[in-house]
């Protein structure tokens, strides 16, 4: 048996058990995908639905026509449903006439493969209602009907969903293979991988799109530069940032993700562990700033930066959280 015609980098375990599942004729009619963001859900999911459709005999091959187009996202039979994000600043919800689409088109033959694929992403984002109808399907799937959900917050799913879905939990990727990974498939320097391979934490769908995406690569430039001015701000101006910074919910986890980077970055330094930075393009900056804080102060703010995300997670309100986590930052040292 070989594994090696999945498109998948990593995630070993998980192919293996989907690829068994399918030679076998056993693979469920609701799976759901879970693990942080950009770890490779939507990768993996893509893949299985190819699978599911390909006409070879080791599948997916990658190369007939269920996979082509399955792969370029126009299959007729594979349909991929998301949250309508096209509303600027603000996190699209998942709604009940999507699913509504769903079922309709669940309910109709296949067009031209043996069976039909949705891929829900990211389902945390549907609202109750939407849940609900989902919910409906999962309990009564039509025959020949796929449903392939992923989730970064399976916390935040309605547990009657779980429940009917066997679940995979995708794990961060070791370094070294996210490293790799982008400098065999995706062309990248040995040393620019080295730092988007720290960085990523196991994502390769991150570190991807940060090598092939500048405008993501500024950001993230951009945002560290403003968390090291924040301890040097007024009361007023920091408030300001965090109003700000409240009003773009798609920002807010990215931007406390850096900052934490940052800070344990600055703690590593203090503590002489230079070899351990995510951060490796700012280390000498990092140094520079190491000397101006307590680290007794760092080692706090960290606890209260890593709470953060799961604050937000239970619907903490934002701005009042952004509020704390700038006025508590580490006090520069005049020194
Ligand atoms: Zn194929």
């Amino acid at each position: 048996m070989s594994l090696s015609t999945w498109p998948i980098y990593g995630h070993h375990w998980a192919v293996d058990l989907l690829d068994r599942g399918l030679r076998a004729g056993r693979l469920p009619h609701a799976l759901l995908l879970a693990g942080p963001a950009q770890i490779g859900k939507r990768t993996l999911a893509t893949a299985l639905a190819a699978a599911l459709i390909c006409t070879a005999e080791q599948k997916p091959c990658g190369h007939c026509r269920a996979c082509r187009l399955t792969a370029q996202g126009v299959h007729p039979d594979v349909r991929l449903v998301a949250a309508d994000d096209s509303e600027r600043g603000r996190e699209g919800v998942l709604k009940i006439d999507q699913i509504r689409a769903v079922q309709r088109e669940a309910s109709l033959a296949p067009m031209e493969a043996p069976r039909k694929v949705f891929i829900l992403r990211e389902l945390e984002r549907a609202n109750l209602p939407a849940a609900n109808a989902l919910l409906k399907t999962l309990e009564e799937p039509p025959a020949q009907v796929v449903l392939l959900l992923t989730s970064a917050r399976p916390h935040a799913l309605l547990p009657t969903i779980i429940s009917r879905c066997q679940v995979l939990n995708l794990r961060s990727l070791p370094r070294q293979q996210v490293a790799d990974a982008l400098i065999a498939h995706w062309g990248a320097s040995s040393e620019r991988a080295d730092l988007l391979a720290r960085l990523a934490d196991g994502r390769l769908g991150w570190a991807v799109q940060r090598l092939t995406d500048s405008q993501a690569w500024e950001e993230r430039s951009r945002r560290l530069a403003e968390a090291r001015e924040l301890p040097r701000q007024s009361r007023l101006q920091r408030l300001a940032y965090a109003d700000e910074l409240s009003r773009s919910p798609a920002a807010l986890l990215p931007t406390l993700t850096l900052w934490a980077s940052w800070w344990r970055d600055l703690l590593l330094m203090q503590q002489g562990c230079a070899a351990w930075l995510r951060n490796v393009d700012l280390a000498d900056e990092l140094a520079r700033e190491a000397s101006r804080f307590d680290p007794g102060q760092v080692s706090a703010y960290l606890a209260r930066l890593h709470a953060a995300p799961t604050q937000i997670n239970q619907n903490a309100n934002a701005r009042l959280l952004l509020e704390t986590l700038v006025l508590h930052m580490p006090a520069v040292s005049s020194a």
